[in-house]
């Protein structure tokens, strides 16, 4: 098992392989992504789990429970991928 934050190596190649299809736009805002924006940028890219699976663990490394979302978005809808070690914000969006 891994971490609470960390990856599977199988959840890694899917959201590897979502961003590889540079798919439009956001799920949760609407807009565009960037991607070639760095990883450390709140407009990049990250692929959302669209259950999130604290919830619904046997769907974590479904790839077709992944969509494309702004890392902001993303960690806007709460805990899911733990791409970021900059840890848990104490403000609610
Ligand atoms: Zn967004």
């Amino acid at each position: 098992m891994t971490n609470r934050n960390g990856r599977t190596r199988r959840e890694r190649a899917n959201a590897d392989n979502l961003k590889a299809q540079r798919k439009q736009p956001c799920a949760r805002c609407g807009q565009r992504i960037d991607y070639t924006l760095p990883a450390t940028d709140p407009q990049a890219f990250i692929a959302g789990h669209i259950k999130a699976w604290i919830d619904h663990p046997e769907h974590r490394d479904d790839p077709s429970n992944l969509q494309p979302e702004h890392a902001k978005c993303g960690k806007s809808a709460g805990a899911d991928s733990g791409q970021s070690n900059v840890g848990l914000t104490s403000r609610q969006w």
